[in-house]
């Protein structure tokens, strides 16, 4: 249950309720958010003639639901937004990871040139065998800074793990929880706690609910900008490296009140896949598209299979002007 009390008791009045009722305690502008586990159905005798609202549920999908705040969270980011109004469609596209400097250099004029706004690149690359790349660590943050005042962009990039959470935290403008930490309460402590805007993938082998849930354990310490990222599952095929779960966005869309955006590079594995994904997508009329592209995909030290070159990216992003048209959507 959520339950808002108003702002004309204390914050250590607001906790003391929560307290005696097993609640957690948001302190926002407009009034104190309560927030017990879906369980509860019954607001407490104690809160009866205080409470100014109160919302129950059948999972703990909670802050995230639509049953709660109807209209999608607007997220600003720099210069830009995603969500709210949601006629934006944000795209977020660079290299798997930051290699050198003549690399992301080569990405950032190709961004500027496309009027594109966010680079992604990875600095902290969870990876499948040890013995491969894992990222230029903290020199990769600092390249990632020099890029964004130099070429005036907006940087996502990802934590991997505690080790260095706080320092991505200061570096990105957005920040990046991969699948593989979607369910590491450690970083989503941390990106709760980060105040910024926050890009929660969904593990490949986790239900949408699973998915909700750690969206709303972010939201639960306060952060709510959290826009969820749909990157293809573990199915039983083999041919593609995953399975994007478009149903999945549709149950999102529906159902959740965050931004959503989708990665079609991972869940397709192949950059010959890409284009025709990422044009599917953007019919579905989403919040976004994280798209790997690199200049010389066959260099590269990452998920060289299924990042385009720069002109597949760019031929690609054009043919998404109609079609975002079509549903109402423009493309930042
Ligand atoms: C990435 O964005 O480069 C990445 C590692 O993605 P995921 O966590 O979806 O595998
Ligand atoms: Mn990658």
């Amino acid at each position: 249950m959520i339950i808002h009390l108003p702002k004309n008791i204390s914050y250590a009045c607001a906790k003391e309720y929560a307290e005696s009722i097993g609640a957690l305690c948001l302190n926002k502008p407009e009034y104190f958010v309560l927030i017990t586990n879906h369980s509860v159905k019954q607001l407490p005798d104690s809160l009866a003639k205080l409470a100014l609202n109160h919302w129950t549920f059948d999972t703990d999908m909670q802050l995230s639901s639509r049953h709660y705040i109807h209209a999608t969270h607007r997220i600003t980011i720099g210069d830009t937004y995603i969500g709210g109004d949601q006629k934006n469609q944000l795209m977020i596209a660079g290299p798997c990871a930051i290699e050198s400097r003549e690399q992301i250099e080569q990405s950032c004029q190709m961004l500027k040139q496309q009027n594109i706004r966010v680079l992604r690149a990875g600095c902290y690359k969870p990876r499948t065998s040890p013995y491969t790349f894992r990222g230029l660590g903290e020199d990769g943050l600092k390249l990632l800074a020099e890029m964004r005042e130099k070429y005036s962009l907006l940087i996502a990039t990802e934590m991997r793990d505690a080790t260095h959470a706080d320092k991505v935290v200061e570096y990105a403008d957005i920040v990046q929880v991969g699948a593989k930490a979607m369910y590491d309460h450690g970083l989503l402590t941390a990106a709760g706690q980060s105040g910024k805007p926050i890009i929660l993938k969904r593990g490949f082998g986790s239900t949408l609910q699973e998915l909700v849930n750690c969206a709303d354990f972010i939201m639960s310490c306060g952060n709510d900008q959290v826009i969820l990222c749909e990157r293809g599952i573990r199915s039983f095929e083999t041919n593609t490296r995953f399975t994007l779960d478009l149903c999945g966005v549709a149950w999102l869309k529906e159902h959740c009140n965050l931004p959503i955006i989708i990665d079609p590079s991972h869940a397709m594995g192949y950059a010959y896949g890409i284009g025709d994904l990422a044009r599917a997508c953007t019919a579905m009329g989403i919040d976004g598209l994280l798209i790997e592209t690199h200049p010389s995909p066959a260099y590269a030290q990452s998920d060289s299979a299924q990042q385009l070159d720069h002109l597949q990216f760019t031929n690609m992003y054009a043919s998404l002007q109609s079609i975002a048209t079509a549903v109402g959507k423009k493309l930042v």
